[in-house]
């Protein structure tokens, strides 16, 4: 990437909960890059983990920011002619990957030897500009809000976790955890035609899952999870998604699961878990890891916002300018009970 001239600003992660506003050069697209001018980022679960510095794949000082919608300000040498023009809305997949290694080869990028994660491992798009490969690069349409956008990120993590765990029509789902990504999860199983049930410590995130359409919630703080399920089906569900992360969830997962069944593991666990695994040899248990997505992905992910199979509108908390990054994850933290998600403006509309 090489560097231009003109100031730009960009919210760097300086330390455990310290954000700086910097000032930096923007950045020139370089061979086979697309130059994206930022206009809202979407903060994860991961970024407020790197906020307290207890990520275990994340270094400080970092600039976060991996689901992040904006506009093509430019592009490098070498970029396919006609595929990405000045001036298109776009997301950008954030994941960048070798291209050589075995999964690379297969198709499989996701999980690429070598796979670095744009605002995670690399500077991310807190900031006015993002340099980025034009692969990468996803068009839009024009009348997309620049927050939905940003939003098919997580949408592709839900998408590729519903491939992941052969969710299909007539299949009974439990989706454990109904932050963002459970309940975007929760809706694309619902697409597909599964029938669904959200559980949930926290009354009001199943509020949110029946106002989207979710036919069975549970409140685990006052019921059991086995007599829950149960009363949908005695015979129990056929997959299981595990989206809180918890060990003591993952353990419950299994403990759980009817026989035959797959749990799919797709909170981000930074415990190791002592996990019955007499019950998973036992009962033919499938446990199934799931991370991140692939190009596709977002396709789906797309054409499920597009097709109003999933909405975004709920899952939207509140907006800070770039200028208060502080206290939106300062907010994050105080909130974490009522909070969905939570976006920095870069650039207005
Ligand atoms: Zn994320
Ligand atoms: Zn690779």
């Amino acid at each position: 990437m090489g560097k231009g001239v003109t100031i730009l600003l960009q919210a760097r992660l300086a330390g455990k909960q310290r954000f700086e506003l910097i000032q930096t050069e923007k950045p020139v697209p370089g061979p086979g890059e697309a130059l994206i001018k930022v206009a809202v980022a979407g903060i994860c679960g991961t970024d407020l983990h790197a906020f307290h510095d207890s990520h275990p794949f994340i270094t400080l000082p970092v600039v976060p920011g991996h689901e992040f919608s904006g506009v093509v300000e430019a592009l490098g040498n070498g970029v396919p002619e006609g595929r990405l023009a000045p001036g298109d809305k776009v997301c950008v997949e954030p994941s960048l990957v070798c291209g050589q290694c075995f999964h690379c080869r297969e198709g499989r990028y996701n999980i690429c030897e070598e796979l670095k994660v744009i605002g995670c491992q690399t500077d991310g798009a807190f900031g006015e500009y993002i340099a980025v490969p034009w692969e990468k690069v996803i068009p839009l349409d024009d009348k997309m809000p620049f927050e939905d956008a940003a939003m098919l990120e997580p949408l592709a993590v839900a998408v590729h976790a519903v491939k992941k765990g052969l969710t299909s029509a007539g299949k009974r789902v439990l989706v454990i955890g109904g932050g963002v990504i459970g309940l975007l999860l929760a809706q694309a199983a619902k697409a597909a035609g599964a029938v669904v049930a959200v559980a949930d410590i926290l009354e009001y995130r199943l509020q949110v899952a029946r106002t989207l359409g979710i036919p069975h919630t549970i409140h685990t703080a006052t019921r059991s999870l086995k007599d829950a399920i149960h009363a949908i089906h005695p015979d129990g569900m056929d997959i299981i998604y595990e989206c809180v992360g918890l060990p003591s969830t993952v353990r419950q997962s299994v403990e759980i699961a009817r026989k035959g069944s797959r749990i799919v593991i797709v909170g981000v666990v930074n415990d190791d878990v002592l996990l019955p695994v007499n019950l998973i040899q036992d009962r033919e248990l499938e446990l199934i890891g799931d991370l991140m997505y692939t190009k596709e992905d977002f396709a789906d992910a797309l054409a499920l916002v597009n097709s109003n199979k999933v909405q975004l509108q709920p899952l939207k908390t509140k907006a800070f300018t770039i200028d208060k990054v502080q206290q939106a994850f300062e907010y994050l933290d105080d909130n974490k009970d009522k909070a969905f998600k939570v976006f920095i403006t870069i650039a207005s509309e």
